[in-house]
């Protein structure tokens, strides 16, 4: 899927561009605040990749043995599969705070590489990349999508067609920090809707920042499965909701 050692044009101009924005305006690290670069290399290296983490076959939660986990045995989601780059803990949170919260659309950029190299591990196909909308209401709070940002760039480098009209949140749901896994899914499972003129017959990559239950992800794809989509897969930047001591999860 990904070209191998070949980087499209339209992605390297895309990178050149943040790049000559942050010689103008030279950026602090998310993570520890040293002038020069959106993320210093050795605040990226302290994240753990959940490439060496055991995970649901599914949905990409951390399980004994790379088993399917409880909740994809007895209630399996529309999505073919949904996997997240690292764990969300230390300077990945807030880095995705940052992108989130605080403007820095730059980290949009940063990240791309990370999540190219996530899809070049993968065996997906697809043929439409749709970042996780948010409501109308949380759109005018914000003022951008954060999950745009980091799908821009993705589209730049597989020349795969993007479309942030596709899928809509139609509902305004409250902020899911603090919900149990059960709030979390009653929260979103009816709020986004799919337009089938768009999503027809075709191979979806959804795209979002974190990845808590994975309730979001699920509302997502059963959506674009209901206007026609013939598969959905999920990538995230990071899994939330693990261990507090992340390390533990390793092996
Ligand atoms: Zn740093
Ligand atoms: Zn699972």
């Amino acid at each position: 899927m990904i070209p191998k050692g070949k980087v499209s044009l339209p992605y390297r101009s895309y990178h050149f561009l943040w790049n000559a924005l942050d010689w103008v305006f030279p950026p602090a690290c998310c993570g520890c605040g040293k002038l020069g670069d959106r993320w210093c290399h050795s605040c990226l290296n302290q994240v753990i990749r959940l490439e060496d983490v055991p995970i649901c076959p599914i949905c990409g939660a951390p399980t004994p043995n790379a088993s399917l986990c409880h909740e994809c045995r007895n209630n399996p989601p529309d999505f073919t599969a949904l996997r997240s780059w690292g764990i969300y803990h230390g300077s990945l949170r807030q880095a995705i705070q940052q992108l989130k919260y605080e403007r820095n659309i730059g980290l949009g950029e940063t990240f791309a590489p990370l999540l190219l190299s996530l899809l070049g591990s993968l065996e997906w196909e697809f043929d439409l990349m749709i970042p996780v909308p948010l409501s109308k209401q949380r759109f005018q709070e914000r003022g951008y999508n954060q999950s745009k940002y980091m799908a821009i760039p993705l589209h730049l480098a597989l020349d795969i067609p993007i479309s942030d009209r596709a899928l809509v949140r139609t509902q305004h749901t409250t902020s899911q920090v603090g919900l149990t896994g059960q709030e979390r899914r009653e929260n979103v499972c009816h709020a986004f809707t799919a337009h089938s003129e768009e999503v027809e017959e075709k191979n979806i990559l959804v795209i979002d920042d974190v990845t808590t239950t994975g309730a979001t992800m699920r509302a997502c794809s059963t959506a674009l499965m209901e206007a026609g989509a013939r598969k959905v897969y999920g990538i995230t930047l990071a899994r939330a909701g693990l261990a507090a001591h992340p390390e533990s999860l390793l092996g």
